[in-house]
């Protein structure tokens, strides 16, 4: 089959700028589409990050005001690993250092919808007759509302087929009417079926109501948006767009994550040798400050701390630890009201539980790698990657049956340890009690090694490698390519 010419735009990628799977997935998924030989660049704003992971990228086309608010930029041209990147360079909104969406307050930045307006605007332009790179896209990829805009601009001006994936759809960008003008959407834009949302102008609405093809990220979150309790308030459009709307799994990094080969261990191991668990758990207990204990289980968190990430749920149980017992080590950072729960609880149960409020990537390898279980009791969770960093690395997680945890985590019950399913501890409602009760369970199967090890094993063995969602997006990309084009103003 011919390659295809796929532009992937994205506001994050993983290690130069990463809030959380997003950023992880779009590192992955290029490399893995390249790697099955297509023609694929990415689009990134050229932040500090990138200034200083490429100081060596070459202009390759400057670009003017392509509406009324938006600046002048340019593209630069770099290679990550044989990746092109295409870095859409405009210092006076990208050169601002740290997180991608919020000043140093934690608000919202005043600029987002000038930062990736210009991004969703720059997107279409690659696959758009006057491609100013004289490389013209099939096929352009935009993933969540930083990017979706570009869909929209592709319906009103003509150009490549469209792809929008949603990696977490509580997300929409939305902003004033005024912008509607100020990014060059025409004025008949502005309805129902157009770009407007509630009276607002909503990029990943837009998105989705003109993208060839809908994606997200696991089957089950792609069956759940479509209804009022998860779709944050698109599941009618979602319903409406159901026949190109298909989830996909996300995959997971295996150079990056694994256990045989992770430089942020002191102690590879794999599942046939599962030895070296045992002593990244020492370390880690040494290195957080917990009593060094091969007695009882040890439990692991890595998360952004938010509602939808069901931690309150944790800290409501936290303190019977010591019943189980167990210990806990928490590494996340977020919501103050949760960040202050998590370092009292750990200042009530000095030894046993240990709370680090950071972003830290090695930290996070080593939790994977040295707690027993896993705990992940999102409200909803659109794919999620730790409990399958967890899975791969013979640390069986504790989930709620929603989303990606539920295409990925098989409960432990008589059926599915007999036909070799069994690879974690599912819990149906995401509750206090029914998280204590898993945390319970684990402890008893903990203490059954031979039980314990063949759900350790599981898990390590289960393929969540990128390739099989690489062939499923090529698949997409070309339905995209032959989907009829939305009939809408
Ligand atoms: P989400 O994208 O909703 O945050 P995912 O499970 O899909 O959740 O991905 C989270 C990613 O971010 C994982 O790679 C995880 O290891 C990482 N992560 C989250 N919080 C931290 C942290 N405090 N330190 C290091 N890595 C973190």
């Amino acid at each position: 089959m011919s390659k295809l010419k796929i532009l992937f735009a994205t506001s994050e990628m993983a290690p130069w700028v990463k809030t959380g799977g997003l950023g992880d997935v779009c590192a992955a998924l290029p490399a893995a589409l390249r790697q099955a030989g297509q023609d694929i660049r990415v689009l990134l704003p050229h932040y500090p990050a990138l200034q200083a992971a490429f100081p060596a990228a070459l202009p390759v086309a400057e670009l003017p005001s392509l509406a009324p608010a938006l600046p002048a930029a340019r593209l630069l041209a770099a290679e990550a690993a044989g990746l092109p990147l295409l870095l859409l360079d405009c210092p006076e909104i990208y050169a601002n250092p740290g997180n991608p969406y919020l000043d140093s307050y934690g608000d919202d930045r005043y600029d987002n919808p000038i930062r990736f307006g210009l991004l969703a605007r720059v997107a279409a332009l690659l696959g758009q007759a006057h491609s100013p790179i004289g490389w013209q896209a099939d096929v352009v990829h935009a993933n969540d509302w930083q990017s979706a805009l570009a869909a929209a601009y592709l319906h009103y001006e003509g150009g490549a087929a469209s792809v929008v994936t949603v990696h977490n759809i509580a997300f929409q960008g939305c902003f004033a009417h005024g912008y509607l003008a100020g990014l060059g959407l025409p004025r008949h834009a502005w309805r129902f079926d157009g770009v407007e949302y509630h009276g607002q102008l909503s990029f990943l609405k837009a998105g989705l109501q003109f993208a060839s093809q809908i994606t997200t990220v696991s089957p089950t979150y792609a069956r759940e948006i479509q209804d009022e309790q998860f779709g944050y308030g698109l599941a009618p459009l979602l319903r409406y767009r159901a026949a190109s709307l298909r989830g996909i799994l996300n995959g997971i990094d295996t150079l990056l994550w694994n256990p045989a080969s992770d430089h942020a261990l002191a102690h590879p191991y794999s599942a046939r040798q599962l030895a070296g668990k045992q002593q990244n758990k020492a370390a880690l207990q040494q290195e957080m400050g917990l009593e060094v204990s091969a007695e009882q289980p040890l439990f692991g968190v890595i998360s952004r701390m938010t509602e939808q990430k069901g931690l309150d749920l944790l800290l409501a149980i936290a303190d019977g630890l010591a019943e189980l017992p167990a210990q806990l080590v928490v590494l996340g950072s977020g919501d103050a009201a949760l960040e202050a729960g998590f370092l009292a609880l750990a200042a009530r149960h000095p030894g046993r539980i240990a709370v680090k409020l950071c972003f830290d990537e090695g930290l996070a390898h080593r939790i994977e790698a040295g707690a027993d279980s896993f705990l992940m009791p999102s409200r909803f969770e659109p794919c999620g990657l730790n409990q399958m960093y967890s899975l791969h690395y013979g640390t069986p997680p504790v989930v709620h049956a929603t989303g990606g945890l539920a295409d990925t985590v098989v409960d432990v019950g008589e059926a599915t340890l007999a036909n070799r399913t069994a690879n974690g501890f599912v819990i149906a409602e995401a509750t206090a009690p029914a998280l204590w009760a898993a945390m319970q369970r684990v402890c008893r199967s903990w203490q059954d090694r031979r039980l314990w090890q063949q759900i350790q094993h599981n898990g390590m063995q289960r393929d969540f490698s990128w390739s099989q969602a690489a062939r499923d997006y090529l698949e997409l990309y070309r339905d995209a390519l032959h989907a009829p084009r939305v009939a809408t103003g």
